[in-house]
């Protein structure tokens, strides 16, 4: 009996890397994602409306003309290459820019177009000519703060006379002063003492206050209340904007709290499935084995390109080491890296600059690179219990059903606990898998 590396035994040793990584926050995952993402992630699926103001306008835009937004945002929107709404702006487009303004509660992941939706709608509704500010938008931090920032200088960039504040730690202004800027975007804390405390905004004054990353604003102690402090500063007729990527109970109850009568819809995520990838596993007996294995079979996955999944940063980091070692040009996508340095190197990766990339599940947690063909668990995914972890297995090598490319996942299998792992995750999909033959299981090595 070989334990593996990712059993209850390698941690008492110290390797709590796993741990680590778990601990690592939303809002950099957030980041790291919005650093990467450079197009809408596809999706079939139709926007949901859950809940409608009877007053909302019920109709979905094809194209941005039909929003008879200002020309200069048209041409802002054109200049970014948008040639037309996204799923999700189809139809929180119209409900933002109705008059009256409706509110507006909206779930779908990551890269489907949020940001841009209520930057458009932002922009929308300033008046340049009043010298004071009008919307107000909340994120989880700094960074992404950034983020929206920067969303918003490209696409006001045909209307200068809109101007942008951030309400940030470390941005500090003289007391007494009143902010000229239209659009005030920064964190809850500083966004409430400006406020509040120093009355550097008149919040009776905004028009529209956005929430953006409402799951990940939630993680954060304290925010939810500053959030909500803000909110009840605001007027009556203020048009309220809700966003998330997920849509857990926590986040539904903050999001009713911010956001009266609001409209809600929803994007689902695209479906993943196993049934057009080739699954198949090694036995080995140790780590080293399966460096080695690995090795023997390095030659056939760096046909397309590969991932590699380890459960822990050391593991990763050894398994890098080694197969440079042999000569072998791979990528470390690893946790204690800086955001800005994982992109840079999820970037060349996607260049195709490396052909392989040795990572953590935490690391990779959606990330798409959709040329990627290989996926190989150097570690089978796992909880913190130890148990199979059916989700992460499913994302790491699952395809969306439509635009699915064929794929080819090895599993590495180092003792009989981690053959049982891979039973019992195989178990759970052949449940679900109607044709009954996608598990192609067979010894490699
Ligand atoms: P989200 O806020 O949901 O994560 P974003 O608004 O950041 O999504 O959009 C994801 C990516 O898609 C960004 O690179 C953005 O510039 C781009 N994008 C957004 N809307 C459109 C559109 N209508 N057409 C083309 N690209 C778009």
């Amino acid at each position: 009996y070989v334990t593996d590396s990712t059993s209850a035994a390698a941690k008492t040793e110290g390797d709590n890397n796993a741990d680590d990584d778990d601990k690592e926050d939303k809002a950099a995952q957030s980041l790291l994602n919005k650093m990467i993402r450079n197009n809408l992630v596809s999706n079939t699926n139709q926007v949901e409306v859950l809940q409608r103001d009877p007053n909302s306008p019920l109709y979905s835009v094809k194209s941005f003309e039909e929003l008879r937004l200002k020309p200069q945002l048209l041409h802002g929107v054109y200049g970014m290459g948008f040639n037309r709404p996204s799923k999700i702006q189809e139809t929180a487009l119209p409900m933002m820019l109705a008059e009256p303004p409706q509110n507006l509660i909206a779930q779908s992941q990551s890269g489907t177009g949020k940001t841009a939706a209520f930057v458009l709608a932002m922009l929308s509704h300033v008046d340049p000519n009043n010298k004071y500010p009008q919307c107000l938008c909340v994120s989880p931090t700094y960074e992404l703060a950034l983020q929206t920032g920067k969303v918003i200088e490209q696409m006001g960039k045909h209307y200068p006379e809109v101007k942008l504040v951030y309400a940030i730690r470390g941005n500090k202004l003289q007391r007494g002063m009143k902010l000229q800027e239209q659009i005030v975007i920064g964190t809850p804390g500083t966004m409430l003492d400006w406020c509040s405390k120093f009355k550097f905004i008149d919040p009776k004054k905004i028009k529209v206050f956005v929430l953006d990353e409402a799951d990940v604003m939630i993680a954060t102690q304290g925010h939810q209340d500053q959030s909500i402090r803000i909110q009840r500063m605001l007027p009556k007729n203020c048009q309220m904007l809700l966003f998330s990527a997920t849509f857990e109970e926590s986040v539904w109850n903050f999001a009713q709290r911010i956001v009266p009568d609001p409209n809600i819809i929803k994007l689902k995520r695209e479906e993943e499935t196993l049934d057009t990838i080739k699954q198949y596993y090694v036995l080995c007996n140790s780590k080293e084995e399966k460096f080695q294995a690995l090795c023997n079979i390095y030659g056939a996955i760096t046909i397309a390109q590969a991932m590699i999944f380890c459960h822990t940063r050391k593991t990763a980091g050894w398994l890098a080491g080694e197969l440079s070692r042999e000569g072998h040009q791979v990528a470390l996508l690893s946790g204690e890296m800086q955001v800005e340095q994982r992109a840079a190197v999820i970037e060349r990766f996607r260049d195709g600059k490396e052909k392989v990339l040795v990572t953590t599940n935490v690391c990779a947690r959606g990330i798409d690179v959709e040329q990627v063909s290989v996926v190989i668990n150097f570690d089978l995914p796992v909880d913190k219990d130890g148990n199979p972890d059916n989700e992460t297995y499913l994302h790491r090598i699952g395809r969306t059903g439509r635009f699915g490319k064929r794929g080819l996942a090895i599993n590495m299998v180092d003792s009989k606990m981690s053959m049982q792992i891979l039973n019992r995750i195989q178990e759970h999909f052949s449940k679900f898998n109607r044709n009954g033959d996608g598990w192609d299981s067979r010894v490699y090595a």
